[in-house]
């Protein structure tokens, strides 16, 4: 960085406070999304006069606030293909970025308590195994080896008759995803910017010509809007349409117990997740909240349901405490896959719709993000994902397999 022996240089990422006249590209948002397609098309296109803006601080939207899990076992060819690229890219991630992810495989129970669920388990675990990747329905003898402290009848309420079990299951340390993309994005360059909101977007003959922000304008002719439960602030700047919902999606951890859960456990029809972080605290999510809500307020409601459950399927959690919740906006689309790709605006770059699924994709959505800045062209592997589906009636139905509600 040129700084001198007074001022050694930032562990992480330098501290920029006033931006250039002008970049190549500007990303809004510092979430994972946004800083991992900085990174790559500094690492894969050298494309490294870049600006990166953040309202807040980096990671402090829906990548500071998710529940960390990473798999790829989708329900379309399309999905699966896409996310195991994602899962493939994590695996090293942690060596590429020099910082540790704590990367966990932990192995990943879709369980399911009725026939029809079964039958939409069988249905993925075909998906998956066409593709190449680790899916097959197992029965509750497997599930109580793998964790004997579940209570398969589920307090007699609703008895599991199997599960999906998809070996790449993983959890990671969400923050130190978007802080190890940001550091090495950093040191090949690209400049961030936090507490720095783009206001407005200036556009001249169909094509983006700059960024209005709350520390002056910038001149680019590439933006690339990556901010989760945000979007549709951002699309209303361009008078783009997109039938981009927002929902509330809320999680909560439990106080802090010695390792005795190894795997993440999904349940559709309880509408509840468990898995158990490195710090020793369970990491406990559900379903969107049924109403459309732009906040990120917490609801007793959505722990009441949430703990009855856990309860239902451990019973000796009776007694433990949660001690956080929060909730996320979360972006969700008519058919629960994201958006991602060129809009009818020149310039104008789309990651979005990443409602309760994005974390997971953060690799691989930074990577395609910068392939198609970069080259002005989606790759295949985003095609299914692009705006002009919803036009085309070509939709990429992930229902049955994104989030635990369905
Ligand atoms: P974000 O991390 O939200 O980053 C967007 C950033 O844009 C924010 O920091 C925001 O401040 C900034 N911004 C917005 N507007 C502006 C503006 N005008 N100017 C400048 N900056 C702006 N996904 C999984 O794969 N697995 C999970 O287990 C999982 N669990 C979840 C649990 C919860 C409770 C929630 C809420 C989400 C969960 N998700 C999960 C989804 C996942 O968190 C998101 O899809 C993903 O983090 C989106 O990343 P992002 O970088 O696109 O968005």
């Amino acid at each position: 960085y040129g700084l001198s022996s007074e001022h050694p240089a930032p562990r992480f990422f330098r501290d920029c406070t006033e931006p250039k006249k002008s970049y190549d590209a500007v990303i809004i948002g510092g979430g994972g999304h946004g800083l991992a397609a900085a990174y790559y098309l500094a690492k894969d296109y050298g494309i490294t006069n870049v600006a990166v803006l953040e309202k807040g601080y980096i990671g402090g939207g829906n990548t500071g606030r998710n529940t960390t899990i990473v798999r790829s076992n989708y329900l379309t060819p399309e999905g699966v293909n896409f996310y195991d690229a994602s899962v493939k890219l994590y695996e090293d991630l942690s060596e590429e970025l020099d910082l540790n992810l704590f990367y966990s495989t932990r192995g990943h129970f879709t369980l399911a308590h009725t026939e029809s669920a079964m039958r939409t388990m069988r249905w993925r675990a075909e998906v998956n195994k066409h593709v190449g990747v680790e899916s097959y329905v197992v029965g509750p003898e497997e599930i109580s080896k793998a964790c004997p402290q579940l209570d398969i009848s589920c307090s007699g309420q609703a008895p599991i008759l199997g599960a999906l079990y998809h070996a790449p299951g993983s959890v990671a340390r969400h923050d130190a995803v978007a802080w190890g993309y940001a550091k090495e994005a950093d040191r090949m360059g690209v400049e961030i910017f936090q507490m720095t909101e783009v206001t407005g977007i200036d556009t001249k003959g169909g094509k983006v010509v700059g960024v209005n922000t709350s520390k002056g304008y910038i001149s680019t002719n590439r933006v690339l809007s990556a901010v989760a439960g945000f979007t549709p602030r951002i699309t209303e700047m361009v008078d783009l349409k997109t039938p981009i919902v927002i929902h509330p999606l809320q999680a909560c951890v439990s106080e802090p117990m010695k390792p005795w859960l190894d795997t993440i456990l999904v349940s559709g029809s309880l509408h509840v997740y468990v898995s158990q972080s490195s710090r020793g605290e369970l990491v406990m999510g559900s379903s969107l909240d049924p109403y459309e809500f732009h906040s990120t307020r917490s609801s007793l409601d959505f722990v009441e349901g949430l703990t009855t459950h856990i309860t239902d399927m451990f019973p000796f959690l009776s007694n433990v405490k949660v001690v956080r919740q929060w909730a996320g906006m979360a972006d969700i689309t008519p058919d629960f896959a994201p958006i991602m790709g060129k809009t009818p605006l020149e310039g104008f770059y789309l990651d979005a719709g990443w409602g309760t699924w994005g974390f997971k994709a953060t690799p691989i959505s930074g990577k395609t993000m910068a392939e198609t800045i970069a080259k002005d062209m989606a790759p295949d592997l985003i095609k299914s994902f692009r705006l002009s589906r919803f036009e085309d009636y070509e939709l990429t139905g992930e229902k049955g397999a994104a989030s635990v509600g369905h």
